[in-house]
């Protein structure tokens, strides 16, 4: 049978969010039911319910930073217990089929990935997504949360972590490089720490130096101020690779020229207009503009693993679900060090 659990989500574009009940389906033979103890609130869910990426289906329940207890398992499952801590990030299917699928790069698939809200499951069924009490998904798209780490600052790293931790381990972050974050808001705060913790030098910029000393706290080694035209000239030439994680439009050539020859500057965040740069901002250094999105399941379970090795945790502040209209306000106007996390037992 079907369960029916209390959410919040929308009940139309642009409206506030509220109190609803949705449906979670019967659990299939591979499937699990997790008891949602902590959602995150991530930027991108902003985005969604206020159409800003274009129309979303509603009543939407959005949430991929989900992490909880495991309280039943289908008749087929091996993977979990019940019991076990559990995450879901921002997809619960893939083909399983094509060549991303076959090399553990899921967030890829051919046919689309499923997301974890606002998409639609292969069945038809709607996905609806993480801030509610209980959430049901296929064991092969849950992931396990370490002991040590707790499960309410868990719950960013699915999105969040995985976002900036892909890229740095693709780009090779460690030992010998040197690394800048654009941005240090819940994308940045997690790329200075996953960064520092892989061996890099890390510098932060920023808008401001308003954040200097959590940045400088997190593990970077220098903080410089973007609204500061000489930190161009001081740092030009001086990075292997920049990470953005602004979601906002950035000057991209300005940002380039402080990338060393070889070195490259990798786009995380998604603005709602696109961005322009010169290809002489390239071409001059063989410099490569790139992009990421999330992580696989594999790599996403090496990332929580990661995370509890090295005692990585993000900055969140807990909060009732009573306030996640206000909280997504104070997203939007940079005003949260450096993450929301909705604590189911209030939805
Ligand atoms: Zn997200
Ligand atoms: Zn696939």
């Amino acid at each position: 049978m079907a369960t029916t659990v209390s959410a919040w989500g929308a009940p139309a574009g642009k409206a506030p969010l509220e109190k609803m009940q949705i449906e979670r389906r019967e659990l299939g033979e591979h499937d699990i039911y997790i008891d949602v103890k902590y959602a995150g609130i991530c930027h991108s869910d902003i985005h969604t319910v206020r159409d800003e990426w274009g129309p979303a289906n509603y009543p939407l329940v959005p949430g991929h930073e989900i992490a909880g207890v495991v309280s039943a398992v289908g008749n087929g499952v091996t993977l979990h217990q019940v019991g076990d801590l559990v995450g879901v990030g921002c997809f619960v299917d893939s083909c399983r089929e094509c060549a991303a699928c076959r090399e553990g790069d899921q967030q890829y698939c051919e046919k689309g990935m499923v997301g974890t809200y606002n998409a639609t499951h292969y069945s038809g069924e709607v996905a609806q997504g993480g801030y509610a009490q209980g959430h049901v998904v296929d064991e092969n798209y849950a992931l396990k949360i370490p002991a040590s780490l707790p499960l309410d600052k868990a719950a960013p790293l699915l999105c969040a972590g995985i976002t900036v931790y892909s890229p740095l381990k693709h780009w090779n972050a460690g030992p010998g490089k040197r690394v800048a974050v654009v941005g240090m808001g819940g994308l940045g705060h997690m790329a200075v720490k996953i960064a520092a913790a892989m061996g890099a030098d890390v510098t932060v910029l920023s808008q401001s130096l308003s954040k200097l000393e959590d940045g400088l706290r997190f593990g970077a080694k220098e903080f410089y101020a973007t609204s500061d035209p000489e930190t161009f000239t001081t740092l030009a030439g001086s990075f292997d690779m920049i990470i953005n994680t602004v979601a906002a439009n950035i000057d991209i050539n300005a940002t380039l020229s402080l990338v060393k020859r070889n070195g490259s500057l990798v786009l995380v965040g998604a603005p709602e207009n696109p961005d322009t740069y010169s290809a002489f901002s390239l071409i001059g250094g063989r410099k490569s503009l790139a992009g990421s999105m999330i992580g696989g399941i594999e790599e996403t379970q090496e990332m929580l693993d990661f995370c509890a090795e090295h005692n990585i945790t993000p900055e969140i502040e807990v909060i009732s679900a009573e306030s996640i209209n206000e909280a997504y306000d104070r997203v939007v106007a940079s005003d949260v060090r450096y993450r929301f996390v909705i604590d189911a037992a209030t939805i």
